[in-house]
């Protein structure tokens, strides 16, 4: 049993309640660890902690603050093997997506901010008579709280921004993927990060992460998870007036038209339904193809689909791994159900993939395509987050458009056509806050990232990010 603990103050607490959570293991079903269920003490712990370390933080020179950042990137990269195991026995994921996608990623956001943070200016506006400057001054004490989808991956994309700008931080990752979070802690201390500049809190979502988001000096919350407990976040935060960013659910339309390059379009599509087992906020799981592709595109897509190992995550051959938890699995496989009751047609998958030895209680579901369901009925309108998708054909612009923007979700689209003027004004007209055009999540991390309508508010990447850490103040000084 690997037992984590808190990271408060550059050393590893227990949680002062004494109590545990399980941490299980998706390929097994079994338990193999424990989680800090941590309280309000914690967090309150914590925010003292970071209150304490901030003045000399915000204070350090840049570059000393740059190359701290680095060490923590190339501390990652160094550890590698061990994070990937890590991510891969926390998700479920396979090994090779947390060696070559998550951990890369995760050393690649420090490397990102460290270098953003030597760069990052503020204007100044000239008039007779006056020079007004802009301060931009980080804020304090912020929280960072994350999914299990893509665990240090995310988590990491909310904290090296969030200390690159001159905040401290008090992180919360997903309770269902505490690992890797929980050796970033070590690993933020052999690269010379102060202790209390960084503070990492485990627990439930209503427990722990409802005491950073209500802590009077926590000054702003990066939430990246569910629309539903993002409304809730929201509730309690918005009357405190807390800067906000919440990056929430997606139910992401592909819309693929007949002149596309074909090859490229559906070797994408299968990563863009399937990979990390469908469970990225930025699959697509609404696929939409003009009619006169529509059956070709359909042989084509469920026969690869059919050929998709489904397996142990450690190895190689394996393309999905198992679902993260019980209560997710149970809870795509209940959608496949629904799926069936609204009259869909299971094209491929639709059932688990039971294993054999150590695996037989992992969980484990077969890529699934649906084809046959309306717009409006609840498989196309919520968000599954798992190895499902539905294909339906289009046969006009106009009804690509608005099958594309008819669910209640904004994040991403992706548009596979080679027509110029469809692309400008499908990239005008679609309701999203990131649009792919032959291609997927091809990531320019000085990009803003975040989504429109229930996919939440505010963005993220880049400036943006910068942005969101710091607070603006104007001066105007007269000549
Ligand atoms: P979740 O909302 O259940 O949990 C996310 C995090 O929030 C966890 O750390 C959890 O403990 C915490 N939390 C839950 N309730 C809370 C509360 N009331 N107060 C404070 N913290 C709380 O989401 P999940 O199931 O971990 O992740 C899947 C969801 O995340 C999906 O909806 C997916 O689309 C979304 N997601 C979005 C993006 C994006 O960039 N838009 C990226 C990845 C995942």
């Amino acid at each position: 049993m690997r037992t984590i603990q808190n990271y408060i103050n550059g050393t590893n607490k227990p949680p002062q309640n004494g109590q545990y959570l399980d941490n299980f293991n998706p390929a097994t079903g079994a338990v193999y660890g424990l989680i800090p269920d941590s309280g309000a003490e914690d967090v309150d712990a914590a925010v003292e902690a970071a209150s304490a370390a901030f003045p000399a933080w915000a204070g350090l020179p840049l570059e000393q603050r740059h190359d701290i950042l680095r060490a923590i990137s190339d501390g990652i990269l160094a550890n590698l093997d061990q994070l990937a195991e890590a991510e891969s026995m926390d998700s479920g994921k396979t090994i090779t997506a947390a060696r070559t996608v998550d951990i890369p990623r995760a050393a690649l956001n420090f490397k990102f901010f460290a270098t953003a943070l030597l760069h990052f200016a503020s204007e100044s506006h000239s008039m007779p008579g006056a020079l007004s400057y802009t301060l931009r001054q980080p804020l304090g004490v912020v929280g960072g709280i994350s999914p299990w989808n893509l665990p240090l991956y995310l988590f990491t994309w909310k904290v090296a921004p969030a200390l690159a700008a001159g905040n401290c931080v008090v992180g919360k990752p997903s309770e269902v993927t505490p690992y890797t979070a929980y050796l970033l802690g070590d690993i933020c201390t052999k690269a010379g990060l102060p202790p209390g500049v960084f503070n990492i809190v485990h627990g439930l979502g209503p427990r722990a992460g409802e005491a950073i988001v209500r802590h009077p000096k926590v000054k702003a919350i990066s939430f990246t998870g569910s629309t539903r407990a993002g409304a809730e976040i929201a509730r309690i935060a918005a009357p405190m007036f807390k800067k906000l960013s919440l990056e929430l659910g997606g139910k992401n339309p592909n819309l693929i038209f007949a002149d596309c390059d074909y090859e490229t379009m559906l070797k994408t599509t299968i990563g863009s339904s399937f990979n990390n087992q469908g469970q990225i906020c930025l699959c697509g799981s609404r696929i939409y193809v003009e009619r006169s592709l529509y059956a070709k595109f359909k042989k084509d897509f469920v026969e690869q689909v059919r050929a998709m190992r489904v397996g142990n995550p450690a190895d190689p051959a394996s393309r999905l791994g198992a679902v993260v938890s019980k209560g997710h699995y149970e809870k795509v496989l209940s959608y496949i159900e629904l799926a069936k009751q609204e009259g869909g047609t299971i094209l491929c998958g639709g059932h688990p993939v039971p294993q054999t030895g150590d695996l037989a209680g992992g969980w484990y579901i077969a890529p699934t395509v649906i084809e046959g369901l309306p717009l409006e009925c609840r498989t196309n309108q919520e968000e599954i987050f798992g190895p499902v998708v539905t294909i339906q054909p289009f046969d006009s612009d106009e009804e690509a458009l608005a099958l594309a923007n008819g669910a209640p979700y904004g994040l991403s689209t992706t548009l596979w056509t080679n027509d110029l003027k469809r692309t400008q004004h499908f990239a005008s007209a679609l309701q999203a806050g990131i649009v792919w055009v032959n291609c997927w999540l091809l990531r320019d991390l000085r990009t803003p990232f975040g989504g429109v309508k229930q996919s939440g508010v505010g963005r993220e990447g880049g400036w943006e990010a910068m942005r969101f850490f710091t607070e603006v103040k104007n001066v105007t000084i007269a000549q």
